[in-house]
This record gives C-alpha cells, sequence and structure tokens, in this order.
C-alpha cells in the first residue's frame, strides 16, 4: 500500500553487540505524516532501532529503506538530506550561544559536522543565512520558544531544553522526525504540551517516530505503536488493538 512505498521500511534488521542482539530480525514501517510509537522495556532495543535509521548504527543484515529506495549506509548527517532528523536523550545544546543560534547549528550537532558542512548539506534554499535565521525563527515558533529566541541557552529550563532540542530537528523540515524520549523529566503539564506539538508536527506532514517510556502519552497520541521485546516485534497496531494485546497488558500496562 502507499503507506509502505513512501514511508521508512526496516525488513528483517539484525544488529548485534559482541555476541548479543540488539535487534533481532526486525521488521517495522513507519508511514508519513503519522505518529508512531515504539515502547518496550528497557533493552527492549528502542534507541538501537532509533539509531539504525538514523544512520548511527549500520545493521549486520536486513534492509532499510525510505520511499522504497535503500537508505544509504553513513552518518546520522547524511540521513538529513534525505528528509530524517533525529533528537537525543540528552540535548545537545551550546549553552553560551543563543536559542535562536543553537537551533540554526541543530543539524551540525546531526552528525557532529562542522556549521559549514551542515549548511552545504541543508536544502538550497537554507544556504542563505537569512533564510536558515527565519527557518530557525518557524522551529521556535512551531516549540513555542519564541520569546527566548535571544536568550543565552544555558538560562533555559529542562523542559525548554527539550522543547529547544525538537526545534534543533525541525529546522531541517523533515519528512521524518525521530525522538528518543522527549518526554523524560517532563512534568505532566509540559508532556500535554509535548504531545500536542508531536501532533501539530504530524498534522503538517512530518512523520514522527517516538520512543518514550510514558505509555500515557504514546497511547494519547500515536496513530500506531509498535511494542518491542528482545529485539523483535512484540504487538503492532493502533493504539486499541495493542491495548488489547496480552502479553502487553500484562507487561506493560498493569493489566
Ligand atoms: P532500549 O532503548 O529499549 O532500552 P537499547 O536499544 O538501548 O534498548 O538496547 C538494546 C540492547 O542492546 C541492550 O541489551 C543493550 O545493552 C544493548 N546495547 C545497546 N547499545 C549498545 C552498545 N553501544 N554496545 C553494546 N551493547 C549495546
Amino acid at each position: 500500500g502507499k503507506r509502505h512505498e513512501d514511508g521508512i521500511v526496516l525488513r528483517d534488521i539484525v544488529l548485534a553487540f559482541g555476541g548479543v542482539r540488539a535487534i533481532d530480525g526486525l521488521t517495522l514501517a513507519i508511514a508519513p505524516g503519522q505518529v508512531h510509537g515504539l515502547i518496550g522495556p528497557n533493552g527492549s532495543g528502542k534507541t538501537t532501532t532509533l539509531n539504525v535509521i538514523s544512520g548511527y548504527y549500520e545493521p549486520q543484515s536486513g534492509a532499510l529503506r525510505l520511499a522504497g529506495a535503500p537508505l544509504p549506509a553513513g552518518r546520522p548527517l547524511l540521513r538529513a538530506p534525505h528528509g530524517i532528523a533525529r533528537t537525543y536523550q540528552t540535548p545537545r545544546i551550546i549553552g553560551e550561544a543563543s536559542v535562536l543560534e543553537n537551533v540554526m547549528i541543530g543539524g551540525t550537532l546531526q552528525g557532529h559536522a562542522s556549521f559549514v558542512e551542515t549548511l552545504l548539506r541543508l536544502p538550497r534554499h537554507h544556504r542563505d543565512e537569512a533564510a536558515l535565521r527565519q527557518a530557525a525563527h518557524d522551529a521556535l515558533q512551531a516549540v513555542g520558544l519564541s520569546a527566548l529566541a535571544d536568550a543565552r541557552a544555558d538560562r533555559l529550563q529542562h523542559s525548554e531544553l527539550r522543547f529547544l532540542e525538537i526545534a534543533r530537528a525541525l529546522v531541517l523540515r523533515p519528512a521524518f522526525l525521530l525522538l528518543d524520549e522527549p518526554a523524560a523529566g517532563l512534568a505532566a503539564e509540559e508532556i500535554r504540551q509535548l504531545g500536542e506539538l508531536i501532533r501539530h508536527i504530524s498534522r503538517h506532514g512530518t512523520g514522527v517516530l517516538l520512543v518514550e517510556h510514558h505509555a500515557d502519552l504514546i497511547f494519547d497520541i500515536c496513530d500506531h505503536v509498535t511494542v518491542l521485546n528482545l529485539g523483535r516485534v512484540l504487538a503492532d497496531g493502533t493504539p486499541a488493538q495493542v491495548r488489547e494485546h496480552k502479553e502487553v497488558v500484562s507487561a506493560y500496562l498493569g493489566g
């Protein structure tokens, strides 16, 4: 169907560290414009899956495709021109720089490349600094941090840093956004705001892969949920379908 042709598809992915298979034959499709939740216990392979999609790890076997074409191997930065951006569990912020500057160089830290290299890899219309600045303002507006654009980033609170981290990925105007535990350390009201932001992002056409411990957030906002266990898919479907899955209920939902 269309969702498979346009989306990110992982097929039979295996990735082992030493003898341990962190991902053990994983098949998964992430559709454009949808919020796709990835949950599972610690060590089930969630972050490793995100790292494979973002190009941080090269799987030992299996296929990874975007819109029907194989994704080239390479550093995470090389994924950005293919429309895939990510955030990190620990926001990678430059404290001495302004909030706006942090967004402008957001792509840099996607792959530890230089600022210039990042600019060269940005879509052509971003190469011009004024256009990049405007894109950074747009991203800050989207996450609700416009008022803090000129503040030093090290003045931000934890929750503001989490939203800044998302802005630094949004500035790339990604077709797909990979979020690694964006709700970590957030209060209930901040998690609600985060959920609204993620829905907003997907409504504008960006597919979101959401790796998250907060099952409530996952089941509230996702169109599709995949539950991992031991590097494999335990359950996959709509939130309603996954909620009915016996093993999921007993293991993760306290049923
Ligand atoms: P999750 O995100 O679901 O907690 P991870 O993807 O972080 O799970 O880890 C899956 C498995 O892979 C775990 O057994 C973990 O110890 C192992 N693992 C992850 N990254 C590495 C690494 N860089 N080196 C060795 N083992 C790793």
